[in-house]
């Protein structure tokens, strides 16, 4: 074609080889809207996620039965090789036996409290003085015998505020277009994290040693709310640790207040955790929709989500949500019988919230050592990776991660839901989750935009993470429009472009 007439017609629009390639086929879109808003079962994977199998931190009795409930799930929606891969070693689960804590003097007042995740237990039923010190370990050494059966609680000058900004807000359209102008998100520093932890637990430690019988923390997070944390190194046994309580800052700030004004309080509790040993392996949960084309069907799309929690509630935002939006998205395929020429493959994720193991595991084991960046194989025939793993607000578009030619082929993608809120892409990176895995060996992984409906402020990591949070019109647009993108990447010539590699 002449080159004059081929620029005319490409700006017109009337030769736009990506428009023509990525239309997506209006009859299938049609028809995953119908079964994903009006046939919805994203609810019902959230409850049996959430209330059924309760809290599922890594490699707890609570995370083996959802993984269970998984893989039997998935094999009753028609998914092929449903199964559990291990991914590597874990370590050590836990779980919380009992927690019981109340203040007894001055008077009696029940507190919210919540044990640190793998912490230890008290000696039984315990009463003591709560003694008020600095988190400081030369002032630890200094008191010596004297916090032996003693409670501790840190000295802090923490003050609370009224709450001027609303628990959840969607994007407006000026803030979904700042998204591109923002500059790329940098990854937090490890060393910085590990430093903390270190501080942390040479702390609890120490008051281990000197037979403190309970240690308080104050917990982030106010009106209730416990954002929970780990003093630990997660699965490893790093020696015997006392019993540790993050407690409500409402609650916390109370007793601090009571101590500094000279009264004697005086606590109970009873706090038991149960380490769980018998096998320290984590596992993925993994499933597939046979691809249908003979040259095609070797390659893959892959989707996925977290399937661990904390363990104050029940994950139901982090990541319930997001792994019940995955399922019912290869249930709509399946359901419809789409016939995917591309092979699509799920994949629940374990112990991402201690650092994306599982996810990272099963890149090591699949596609490259990212350290060294020698590829395997499998690496090749990955197209893309779709994560979900920000709440349960709806989709508003799709992070591209600075992948620039995959960007009009999105923009394509998300046309035929505009109207339901999804409207933008932005180049601009987002981490902190599994796509990162993918995305560090060079296979395009992808996290949608979400509206932050209660996550950051209220729900993540915290003992109000529960199945009332889930926003069940959300979810089914989420999985609708999930659905769709893992389709087309499963109907398209080609895969999707990928940026180039970084060598090491
Ligand atoms: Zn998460």
């Amino acid at each position: 074609m002449y080159k004059k007439l081929l620029l005319a017609l490409l700006i017109t629009g009337s030769l736009n080889p990506v428009i023509a390639q990525e239309t997506p086929d209006a009859n299938v879109i049609q028809q995953i809207r119908r079964e994903g808003l009006e046939h919805s079962k994203v609810m019902e994977h959230a409850f049996w996620l959430t209330d059924v199998n309760g809290p599922r931190l890594a490699n707890s009795p609570g995370l083996k039965r959802a993984e269970e409930w998984a893989v039997n799930t998935l094999k009753t929606m028609g998914l092929q090789n449903a199964h559990l891969e291990p991914w590597g070693e874990f370590g050590r689960g836990w779980e919380i036996e009992r927690c019981y804590v109340a203040m007894k003097s001055p008077y009696y007042q029940a507190l919210i409290a919540t044990p640190k995740a793998w912490s230890g237990s008290t000696n039984g039923e315990i009463k003591a003085e709560v003694v008020l010190i600095k988190a400081d370990t030369t002032v630890i050494k200094q008191m010596g015998s004297k916090l032996a059966g003693k409670i501790v609680i840190f000295d802090t000058k923490t003050q609370l505020e009224p709450n001027y900004t609303p628990d959840a807000t969607r994007f407006t359209d000026q803030e979904l277009k700042r998204l591109d102008s923002l500059p790329p998100l940098k990854k937090s520093s490890a060393e910085y994290i590990a430093r903390i932890r270190a501080t942390q637990k040479r702390l609890t430690q120490l008051l281990y040693e000197q037979k403190v019988a309970l240690v308080l923390d104050l917990a982030r997070g106010d009106d209730g709310t416990v954002f929970t944390s780990s003093p630990r190194a997660f699965g490893l046994d790093d020696g015997p640790m006392p019993a540790e309580l993050e407690v409500s800052s409402e609650h916390y700030l109370r007793i601090v207040r009571l101590i500094k004004s000279g009264r004697k309080v005086e606590l109970e509790a009873d706090v038991r955790t149960k380490f769980i040993t018998d096998d320290p392996k984590g596992y993925n949960v993994i499933a597939e929709i046979p691809g249908t084309d003979p040259k095609l069907k070797k390659e893959v799309v892959m989707l996925g989500a977290h399937l661990d929690s904390w363990h104050a509630a029940t994950g139901a935002t982090d990541n319930a949500a997001g792994c019940a939006v995955m399922m019912e998205v290869v249930r709509i395929i399946k359901t419809l019988d789409l016939k995917p020429r591309r092979t699509i493959r799920i994949a629940l994720w374990s112990s991402e919230e201690e650092g994306l193991w599982g996810s990272k595991g099963y890149v090591a084991n699949h596609f490259g050592d990212v350290t060294t960046m020698k590829l395997k194989p499998e690496q090749a025939n990955i197209s893309a990776y779709y994560n979900l793993d920000n709440g349960t607000g709806r989709l508003r578009g799709i992070f591209a991660q600075q992948n620039v030619a995959v960007r009009p082929i999105f923009d394509e993608w998300l046309k035929p839901f505009h109207d339901l809120g999804a409207t933008t892409t932005t180049l601009r990176n987002t981490g902190s989750t599994d796509h990162i895995s993918f995305d560090d060996i060079g296979i395009p992984g992808f996290q949608f935009i979400q509206d932050r409906v209660e996550y950051f402020s209220r729900t993540h990591h915290s003992n109000q993470d529960t199945y009332d949070r889930l926003v069940a019109d959300d979810l089914k647009q989420a999985a609708t429009i999930v659905a769709s993108f893992v389709y087309n990447t499963a109907q398209r010539d080609q895969k999707l472009p990928r940026k180039p590699l970084i060598k090491k």
